[in-house]
C-alpha cells in the first residue's frame, strides 16, 4: 500500500471517514465522517473559530444559508464565470478538466478529445413545488456570497468600523469535473472563510498581514513548515472577482496542491450587490475591498493526517501513530485498568475515568486485550496520553501516565490527574 492507501484504510478502520453512499456502490466525491472525523474536524473548527473570531474584536460570526436567491449568483458573476474548462473522451466519454490534463489524448482509454467548453461547476436544484426555471436555485460553491449579501446587516447591527471582518465555516458544493485523492477535491465539502473589509489604498498591507496570520494558524494545528509552499497564481488562473491570489500548497503524496488560498477581492462584490459603507470619521460613503482568506478543512484533515501519520518502533514492536497535537486529538486521553479480571483495579479505573471526564472530554474507557494491544490502538487514533491503574495504585493513589509520543511512563498523583492534562493541552 503507498501511503495515501494507508491512510485511507486506516481512516476507515478506526472511524474517521467512510467512503459516502458506500453500501449502494458509493457516490463520487462524497465521504462520510465518522465519530472520530467528527472530532477531529470540530477540534479543528474550534481552533479556527478562536484564533480568527473569539481572540479577536474585529471580526464577526456569521452562519448564512446554503440556499440562495439565484440573484445573488448573476450579481457575483459565479453563473457565468464559475465553471472549469473540460475535454470530453469521444470514445469513452469520461470529461477532464484541461487545467490538469498532461496528455492530448483521453488518460483512461486514450480516445481522441473534444474540444474544450466551459461547465459551470455550480449544483442546481429547485425550490418550491415547481420545477421551472423560475424555481431553480443553486447550491452555495462558496460561504462568502452568504457573508456579503448580510453585509449591511453585520454594519446595522454592530456598527464595526473599517477594518473589519465577516467569518463564517460552512458547506459548499462544487460539481467537480474529478474529484478524488480521497478528501482532497470533492463535491460537498466545508470552507472556513473570512471576509475583511479595508480601504482601498491599504490592501498590500492587510494582504501581507493575512498571509502571516494563515501560516501562523496553520501551523499552530500542527502542520509542518516544510511541507508548505507559497504561491503566486497567475493573473489567467485567478478567480474572475481577484486581482491578486496566493495559494498556500501542501507536499501531498500526490504532488503539491492547494491546501487554502488568499485573494484580493477588491470592492467587487459589495460594488456587485450594491452595497457601500457609511465612515462617521470622513462622513462619506465608498466602498470596502475585501482581502479573503479561505481554508478547505478536508484538505487541512488531510494535511494532518499525512503530517502526523508515522510508522516506528517502540520497545522493540512495530507502531503506527498518529503524532496529532493534543488541542486537535479527537480523544484527549484512555484509562485503562493493567488487568481487566481483578474487580478492584476495574473499580479503581472506572473512578479515575469519571474523575477525568467531568473536565476532559472526550476520554476512552479501555479494558480489552493486554496494555501493549491497548497502547497500539490509542496510538494509531492519536490519543496522547494513556492512564492506567495498577496494583501500586490501590496503595499509593498514583497512576502512571504514558506519552504517546515518547512511550515515558511517569506516576502521577490520582488527585493531580486533572492539573497535569489540564496544563498540557493549554
Ligand atoms: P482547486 O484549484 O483545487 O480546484 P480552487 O482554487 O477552486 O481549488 P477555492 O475556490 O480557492 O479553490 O476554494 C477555497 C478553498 O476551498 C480551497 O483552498 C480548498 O481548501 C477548498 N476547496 C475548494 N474546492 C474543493 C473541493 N472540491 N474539495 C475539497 N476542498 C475544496
Amino acid at each position: 500500500m503507498n501511503k495515501m492507501e494507508t491512510i485511507v484504510s486506516l481512516a476507515k478502520r478506526r472511524g474517521f471517514i467512510y467512503p459516502g453512499s458506500e453500501i449502494y456502490g458509493g457516490l463520487a466525491g462524497t465521504w462520510d465522517y465518522g465519530p472520530l472525523g467528527v472530532l477531529l474536524k470540530n477540534n479543528i473548527k474550534k481552533s479556527w473559530r478562536k484564533k480568527f473570531i473569539l481572540a479577536r474584536e474585529d471580526i464577526f460570526g456569521l452562519d448564512s444559508s446554503i440556499l440562495l436567491n439565484s440573484k445573488v449568483w448573476g450579481a457575483s458573476g459565479h453563473l457565468k464565470n464559475f465553471s472549469d474548462k473540460l475535454v470530453e473522451c469521444k470514445k469513452c466519454h469520461k470529461r477532464f478538466r484541461t487545467d490538469r490534463l498532461d496528455s492530448k489524448v483521453c488518460p483512461g482509454c486514450g480516445g481522441g478529445l473534444t474540444g474544450e467548453k466551459q461547465f459551470n461547476t455550480m449544483f442546481k436544484t429547485f425550490i418550491g413545488a415547481s420545477e421551472d426555471s423560475a424555481s431553480q436555485i443553486y447550491l452555495r460553491p462558496e460561504t462568502a456570497q452568504g457573508m456579503f449579501v448580510n453585509f449591511k446587516n453585520i454594519v446595522d447591527s454592530f456598527h464595526p468600523k473599517l477594518p473589519f471582518g465577516i467569518a463564517q465555516i460552512g458547506k459548499a458544493f462544487r460539481n467537480e469535473i474529478t474529484p478524488g485523492d480521497f478528501i482532497f477535491r470533492t463535491r460537498e465539502f466545508e470552507q472556513m472563510e473570512i471576509e475583511y473589509f479595508i480601504r482601498a489604498q491599504e490592501w498590500e498591507k492587510w494582504f501581507e498581514y493575512w498571509s502571516k496570520q494563515m501560516r501562523e494558524w496553520i501551523m499552530e494545528i500542527g502542520v509542518s513548515v516544510q511541507n508548505i509552499f507559497e504561491r503566486e497564481v497567475e493573473e489567467g488562473d485567478r478567480a474572475h472577482y481577484s486581482k491578486r491570489t496566493i495559494d498556500i500548497d501542501y507536499n501531498f503524496p500526490f504532488g503539491k496542491e492547494e491546501l487554502c488560498g488568499l485573494a484580493y477581492r477588491t470592492d467587487f462584490d459589495l460594488k456587485a450587490h450594491g452595497l457601500d459603507y457609511y465612515d462617521e470619521e470622513t462622513k462619506e460613503n465608498f466602498i470596502p475591498h475585501v482581502i479573503e482568506p479561505t481554508f478547505g478543512i478536508e484538505r487541512i484533515i488531510l494535511a494532518l493526517l499525512c503530517d502526523d501519520y508515522n510508522e516506528d518502533e517502540m520497545n522493540g514492536e512495530r507502531r503506527t501513530v498518529l503524532r496529532l497535537k493534543p488541542e486537535i486529538a479527537p480523544i484527549k486521553a484512555a484509562v485503562f485498568p493493567l488487568l481487566k479480571n481483578k474487580p478492584e483495579l476495574v473499580k479503581k479505573a472506572r473512578e479515575v475515568y469519571e474523575t477525568i471526564k467531568k473536565r476532559i472530554q472526550p476520554i476512552i474507557f479501555d479494558d480489552n486485550g493486554n496494555i501493549g494491544k491497548r497502547y497500539r490502538r490509542q496510538d494509531e487514533i492519536g490519543t496522547p496520553w494513556c492512564v492506567t491503574v495498577d496494583f501500586q495504585t490501590l496503595d499509593d493513589n498514583t497512576a502512571t501516565v504514558r506519552d504517546r509520543d515518547t512511550g515515558k511512563q511517569e506516576r502521577v498523583d490520582i488527585k493531580e490527574i486533572l492539573a497535569y492534562f489540564q496544563e498540557r493541552l493549554n
